[in-house]
């Protein structure tokens, strides 16, 4: 897979929203350079990265965008989902709290987005397995009643990373082709 020059066939913008902490930029480090970086410092600044793979021959050039600093409730403007056709919902699985607020979270995606956004839920740092704080059961009981993907990652470990990434655009891609 790995980044290739060719021109892209299809652009997908994906958007990473949740709390602040739950570990967006970290992911999003880890699919597209493969980095993680533990002193990881908050998000300053409108940001994005690119990574092209190709899905079923064609070339698809993923745009995800990080929050810059903006996860105060409705604190993320409207530019930002402007064009998503992913969104991955990030909760940290050992903060209560952060799962918790991934209603209100869908419910700003809701009303900004496309409504045939493909959502991908994701509980991360699922190596501290010890504290965890959302039983698997209960993450998985949301996500089918609002009808998302739902995986749990690792971007310290790499757990799920590129899974979790490949199969919304997967999706996507099975969607808008
Ligand atoms: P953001 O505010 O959502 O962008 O969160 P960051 O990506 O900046 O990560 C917040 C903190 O959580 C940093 O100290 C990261 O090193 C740490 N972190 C991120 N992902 C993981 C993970 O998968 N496992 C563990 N143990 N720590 C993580
Ligand atoms: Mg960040």
């Amino acid at each position: 897979m790995g980044d290739l020059n060719a021109k892209a066939d299809y652009v997908f913008k994906v958007v990473l929203i949740g709390d602040s902490a739950v570990g967006k930029s970290q992911l999003l480090a880890r699919f597209a350079k493969n980095e993680f970086n533990v002193d990881s410092k908050a998000t300053i600044g409108v940001e994005f990265q690119t990574k092209s793979l190709l899905i079923d021959g064609k070339m698809v050039k993923a745009q995800i965008w990080d929050t810059a600093g903006q996860e105060r409730y409705r604190a993320v403007t409207s530019a930002y989902y402007r064009g998503a056709v992913g969104a991955m919902l990030v909760y940290d699985m050992t903060k209560r709290q952060s799962f918790d607020h991934m209603t209100r979270w869908l419910e700003e995606l809701r009303g900004h987005a496309d409504k045939n956004i493909v959502i991908m839920l994701i509980g991360n740092k699922c190596d501290l397995e010890t504290l965890r704080a959302v039983p698997v059961e209960d993450a998985k009981e949301f996500a089918e009643r609002e009808k998302l993907y739902f995986m749990e990652t690792s971007a310290r470990e790499s757990t799920n990373v590129e899974t979790a990434f490949l199969t919304a655009l997967t999706e996507i891609y099975g969607i808008v082709s």
